[in-house]
């Protein structure tokens, strides 16, 4: 019954990445250890090619599309393999380390968080772990497969581009709060 419900959420996931162009998370890849290789962090062997990933992004689906699209602000790849088999074998450790559990997510509009069991809002900016494949053609990442493991929410992964935007904003309208409570102090 498990395995069913995995089966639906991830073919699910991925129409939503067919329709969205993934290439936010290839061309974050890590550093190419060469010209066109990848160094596997599972055995070791250079490989170029196909290459699976395990990513944290910032994303958000946008509901009113159809089909919805998943918007990623920032992607960051934390590990590649040369197979699925490298990439099954890192991780369960990669997430342990990353101190998530793996907890696949569907496409929502609600999902519980990896870690509390909290509400995520998916059509807001969360954290969002995920497997992928993508196969490099002259240095473009076509995404094959993408598995996601886990989503936070935002008491658990604070978005801090919010953060920053609400910290901006706060400071291009900060003149009268500013003189405001400088009138305060002086009353
Ligand atoms: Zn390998
Ligand atoms: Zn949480």
């Amino acid at each position: 019954m498990d395995v069913a419900e995995g089966a639906d959420s991830r073919s699910r996931c991925q129409q939503l990445v067919g329709h969205l162009g993934r290439l936010a998370v290839a061309e974050d890849i890590m550093e190419s250890t060469d010209d066109d290789g990848y160094e596997c962090y599972t055995c070791d062997r250079m490989f170029s090619g196909r290459v699976f990933q395990v990513c944290r992004e910032w994303d958000r689906v946008h509901f009113e599309c159809d089909p919805p699209e998943v918007e990623i602000s920032v992607a960051t790849a934390l590990e590649c393999y040369c197979s699925q088999a490298c990439m099954d074998e890192r991780c369960a450790v990669v997430m342990a380390n990353e101190g998530v559990p793996i907890r696949r997510p569907g496409i929502g509009p609600i999902e519980p968080c990896a870690k509390c069991g909290g509400p995520v809002d998916m059509a807001e900016y969360h954290k969002t772990y995920l497997a992928t494949c993508t196969d490099m053609v002259n240095g473009i990442g076509h995404t094959v497969d993408v598995d996601y493991l886990a989503v936070l929410c935002a008491k658990c992964a604070p978005h801090r581009t919010t953060a920053g935007r609400a910290g901006s904003e706060a400071n291009l309208t900060a003149d009268s709060p500013a003189v405001d409570a400088t009138n305060k102090v002086d009353a």
